[in-house]
């Protein structure tokens, strides 16, 4: 908390630019084995008028930035000089006035509903925040939330049309996967079934649907299955994204226990590759724009249009698959340092020898630490090592 307005902790990354307002606090579910965000913390539902006090503080920042928008003779407009005299001033550097000031700078017509599941809030009182939100900023274009797939199958598609009625426009849903056996080991607490009528209802009341899949988290054990299965859920929905964000296992997950007792096994970079095209391969009869948008993914390229785009995407997968392996551990210790973006990136000479000289750095200190050769699975640790910087 601050002490101007609450905010939570995340958003999704293409919130980036958006406004953040908290009408719950953390997850009522809060079970996940892969997810850290909100353990130990408690869910709870802001009141409406509690909500309405932050636009209220929301809205005395921006016309504080706007008036000195007009004193220094830029007609009310966001520039960057504007924002660097309003940061000057006193008492103007909160975490708050930054969001609220950078915000308006980046056009302030989108905001994100925050935390883990908005859709929680009883409708007509969600109704209300969402109407006095759209009078306070008229400016305002899209507003999104995350909400979970049960609380979707639950909501009534004539509710959700209320709240698209209200300026709801995107609701995105971290469906992980559609395989229920790996629902359940991952305690995500929602069926496949329930997935698909949670997905159907958003799309029929025309509330845009982002729907997050999570590769490499069927493991070795179920990657196929989940890469499968998890297609197959979304056949039956037909989002208008799906997003790609890759497994990283961390230490203040539930499900680094299960790693540490051998009961899951992260499926390597390679294996997480085949599986994504397999994935993508079962993808059928749908219109959905996939979207690579996270740092953790191996390939940002991957990403398009369905179905028109599949092939190009595929043949993104089909190109580093077919590179020898240590063109491959090149692209990966290149990607992890984040001095790649595409395949391409690693013909630049200047980046491809800093590549080449790391690697060779790691497998000197691995032979002077364990008195053997730099082996690829020692490597490997290394690189892993190396995604805790994106999280
Ligand atoms: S529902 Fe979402 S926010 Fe809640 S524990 Fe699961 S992944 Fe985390």
């Amino acid at each position: 908390m601050n002490d101007v307005f609450e905010m939570g902790p995340i958003r999704p990354p293409s919130e980036a630019q958006s406004l953040l307002i908290r009408v719950t606090r953390n997850c009522p579910w809060n079970k996940c084995e892969f997810c850290h965000t909100y353990k130990g913390e408690t869910f709870s539902i802001r009141p409406p008028e509690e909500v309405k006090k932050d636009i209220d503080q929301i809205r005395a920042i921006a016309e504080e930035v706007r008036e000195l928008s007009w004193k220094t003779g830029e007609a009310g407009q966001v520039s960057r000089a504007v924002l660097q005299r309003y940061f000057a001033r006193p008492g103007q550097q909160s975490h708050a006035h930054q969001s609220v000031a950078g915000w308006l700078y980046d056009g302030g017509t989108q905001v994100f509903l925050q935390d883990g599941n908005s859709l929680m809030v009883k409708t007509s009182d969600l109704v209300e925040i969402l109407q006095y939100l759209k009078t306070q900023f008229p400016s305002i274009r899209r507003i999104t939330s995350y909400a979970r797939a049960r609380t979707m199958s639950r909501k009534t598609v004539e509710e959700l049309k209320e709240l698209k009625k209200a300026g709801l426009s995107r609701i995105h849903i971290g469906m992980e996967t559609g395989y229920d056996p790996l629902l359940q080991f991952m305690k995500k607490g929602v069926t496949a079934e329930e997935q698909v009528r949670g997905g159907r209802n958003v799309v029929e009341s025309g509330i845009s649907l982002s729907e997050y899949v999570m590769p490499g988290l069927g493991g070795e054990r179920w990657w196929r299955e989940h890469a499968v299965e998890t297609a197959r859920v979304l056949n039956q929905i037909n989002p208008d994204y799906i997003r790609l964000r890759t497994l990283y296992v961390r230490k203040n997950m539930p499900l680094y226990e299960k790693v540490a007792n051998g009961e899951f096994v992260r499926p390597s970079d390679d294996q997480i590759i085949a599986e994504i095209r397999l994935f993508l391969e079962t993808l059928d009869g749908i219109r959905s724009t996939v979207v690579s948008d996270h740092i953790l993914n191996l390939l940002e390229e991957v990403q398009g249009k369905l179905p028109e785009e599949k092939g190009k995407m595929l043949k993104v997968i089909d190109r580093y698959l077919a590179w020898p392996p240590e063109e491959r551990l090149r692209f990966r210790v290149g990607r992890r340092l984040g001095y790649l973006r595409s395949l391409d990136d690693l013909q630049d000479p200047a980046l491809s020898s800093r590549i080449d000289h790391i690697i060779g750095e790691v497998r000197r200190s691995i032979q002077e630490a364990q008195g053997k050769d730099g082996e690829d699975p020692e490597i490997e640790k290394e690189i892993y090592g190396l995604m805790e910087n994106y999280i």
